[in-house]
């Protein structure tokens, strides 16, 4: 089974937000949000990744040819090849499909959080307003891509701003895009090699640092360098919940002291 992959080419994307659309409307998401925010920033006015919340269309202010340019950039998981959300999860909650969908289990998940920190790309998210929350991100919507069919945003897209294929074949067609039109496109496949490769692949006419995208990454896959730190977590978070436990049974021990000593005073003073 080849590995599936969008190319995204932010030139063709006019901002339309149909693919947002689609993707709430194939995950059962509430389209309007109260816990979704919208933030004014240096670059614009854009919708932030939230659990409910998992693409959005960033509107980007940027500079090309001496002049202001509006830019929207699709922002999702990017299923990263050697993902390091996954290898930093010792309960085993992610685990990538044989399309390339880096998927997450909450069945799985014991909570820890520390998928958030490695993400390179600040993507996964908590459901803080929940009693029992878990960490939600864009699935690729693997069932589709297990049936040969392509995500429910990329299917919906009016401009082809967004295709759907083989990794490899979409990389040949986005350095022959760029080879084109060599004046208009920025020389580089953003996902191409970032933290080992991505199978979502972005290719732009203004600089991907102009347009909120991390650009110092490591070209080489990142979990292979964190492994060594992270060999240590599981006994780190058996040993915080060992300490936890301690506290809770040590204040139920003082609680239950103090009210027998409650109950004997009364006794005393009945008497
Ligand atoms: S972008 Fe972040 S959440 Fe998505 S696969 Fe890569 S590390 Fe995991
Ligand atoms: S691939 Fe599926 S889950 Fe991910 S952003 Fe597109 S529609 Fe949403
Ligand atoms: S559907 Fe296509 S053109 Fe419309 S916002 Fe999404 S990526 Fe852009």
């Amino acid at each position: 089974m080849a590995i599936k992959g969008v190319l995204v080419d932010i030139t063709k994307c006019v901002g339309c937000g149909s693919c947002t659309v689609a993707c709430k409307m194939w995950n059962n998401q509430n389209y309007v949000n109260p816990e979704t925010k919208e933030t004014e920033n240096a670059h614009g006015f854009e919708a932030e990744l939230d659990s409910n919340t998992w693409t959005t269309v960033q509107y980007v202010k940027a500079q090309k040819d001496g002049k202001e340019v509006l830019r929207y950039v699709k922002r999702q998981c990017m299923h990263c090849q050697d993902p390091s959300c996954s290898s930093v999860c010792f309960a085993h909650a992610f685990h990538q499909t044989e399309e390339g969908a880096v998927q997450y289990d909450p069945e799985l998940c014991v909570g820890c959080r520390y998928c958030m920190i490695a993400c390179p790309f600040d993507i996964p998210k908590y459901e803080w307003e929940k009693a029992f929350p878990s960490v939600m991100k864009c699935q690729f919507c693997s069932s589709k891509l297990a049936q040969g069919e392509a995500p429910a945003c990329a299917s919906v897209c009016p401009t082809n701003a967004l295709v759907f294929g083989d990794r490899d074949a979409l990389l040949a067609k986005a350095h022959e895009i760029i080879a084109a039109e060599p004046d208009k496109y920025v020389q580089h496949v953003y996902g191409e090699n970032e933290v080992g490769g991505t199978n979502w692949l972005y290719i732009s006419d203004v600089p991907f640092g102009d347009l909120g995208f991390p650009t110092n990454l490591p070209q080489t896959s990142v979990p292979s360098n964190v492994h060594k730190f992270t060999r240590f977590t599981p006994a780190i978070f058996i040993g915080g919940a060992a300490l936890w436990s301690g506290v809770y049974l040590y204040s139920s021990r003082r609680h239950k002291v103090a009210e027998h000593e409650g109950k004997h005073e009364e006794e005393k003073h009945e008497e």
